[in-house]
C-alpha cells in the first residue's frame, strides 16, 4: 500500500503546494483518492489522472469532512464520472451523517438535476454510509473511521474522521492520518503507540485558528510519538525547522510513502 500527498497545503495555499488531499494506491493498482478538494483536479492532473481517464483510475474517494479543501471538487468528480463514455461508478465511503449534510447543504444545488432527470447523490456514487468507529476493506485494505474535533459550535459541530490505515491480507503496519483536527494530545498518543506513522494536520500560520492543530502545540508532544510525525496541511513557505524540533518532516507535494509488510 502506498499514500501519495497531491496537495498537502491549508485551504488556502497555492499551486506549489495544493490542498491537502491523498491517493492510497492498493496493490491491485486501483486508486482511492482521500478528500477531493477545489484544487483536486489540478493536483490529480499533475498525477497524469485526467479529466479523460477519471472514472478509470478512481475507483473509490473518501470524504472526511465538509470544507471546501476537501469537497469542493466533487461537482467535477461526480458530473465528469457520470458523463465519462466508460463509466465505472466510484465507491464513496463516509460517515453516514456528513454524507448526508454533503449532499443536502453542499452538493445538491449544482448535481440535484440534469436535464430531464431529478439525481441524487447514489446516481453519482456507489454510497458506503458509515458510523464513527465503524471500519471498512477497500482492496485488502482496513481503514477505521476516527472522529476528531474540528469546528466545534454546539451538538452539530463539524467534526472530521480521521483514518487508521492498515493493509490487513499482509499483516502490514498500521498508519494514521489525523484529517483537519483541534490539538488532541490524548487520542494522538493513545494511536500512535500502535502505528508506525501519523500524518498530522499542521498549522503553521502567526496567529492560532484553534480550529487546526498549530506547529508550536505539536512541539510540545513526547519524542517517542514525534519521531513518527509527518506533518501536512501547513501554510505556504513555513518558518519552522520540523527535523530539528523531532519531528519527520513536512510532506512535501508529490511524496509518496510506501508502507509494506512488517
Ligand atoms: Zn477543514
Amino acid at each position: 500500500m502506498k499514500i501519495k500527498f497531491i496537495g498537502v497545503g491549508s485551504a488556502f495555499t497555492t499551486p506549489k503546494y495544493y490542498q491537502s488531499n491523498m491517493l492510497i494506491l492498493a496493490r491491485s493498482g486501483k486508486k482511492m483518492l482521500v478528500d477531493c478538494g477545489s484544487d483536486a483536479r489540478f493536483a490529480l492532473s499533475e498525477c497524469n489522472i485526467h479529466n479523460l481517464n477519471l472514472s478509470q483510475e478512481i475507483d473509490a474517494v473518501y470524504i472526511s469532512h465538509l470544507h471546501a479543501d476537501h469537497i469542493g471538487g466533487m461537482e467535477w468528480l461526480a458530473f465528469n464520472t457520470y458523463f465519462c463514455p466508460k463509466r465505472v461508478i466510484p465507491k464513496l465511503f463516509m460517515e453516514e451523517r456528513l454524507m448526508h449534510d454533503m449532499w443536502n447543504h453542499s452538493l445538491k444545488g449544482g448535481l440535484g438535476r440534469i436535464e430531464g432527470k431529478k439525481m441524487n447523490l447514489s446516481d453519482y456514487f456507489d454510497c458506503r454510509p458509515l458510523a464513527n468507529g465503524d471500519s471498512f476493506l477497500w482492496e485488502g485494505i482496513k481503514f477505521k473511521l476516527v472522529q476528531m474535533p474540528h469546528v466545534i459550535l454546539d451538538e452539530n459541530g463539524h467534526c472530521s474522521f480521521g483514518l487508521l490505515i492498515k493493509e490487513a491480507e499482509y499483516e502490514g503496519p498500521a498508519v494514521f492520518v489525523t484529517m483537519d483536527t483541534q490539538f488532541q494530545p490524548e487520542v494522538v498518543s493513545r494511536i500512535g503507540e500502535k502505528v508506525v506513522a501519523i500524518f498530522h494536520d499542521c498549522e503553521t500560520s502567526p496567529f492560532k485558528s484553534i480550529i487546526h492543530t498549530h506547529y508550536d502545540d505539536l512541539c510540545t508532544l513526547p519524542k517517542t510519538l514525534k519521531k513518527k510525525m509527518w506533518l501536512y496541511h501547513y501554510q505556504p513557505d513555513p518558518d519552522c525547522q520540523p527535523e530539528a524540533d523531532g519531528f519527520k518532516g513536512f510532506v512535501a507535494k508529490g511524496q509518496e510513502f510506501e508502507f509494506t509488510e512488517k
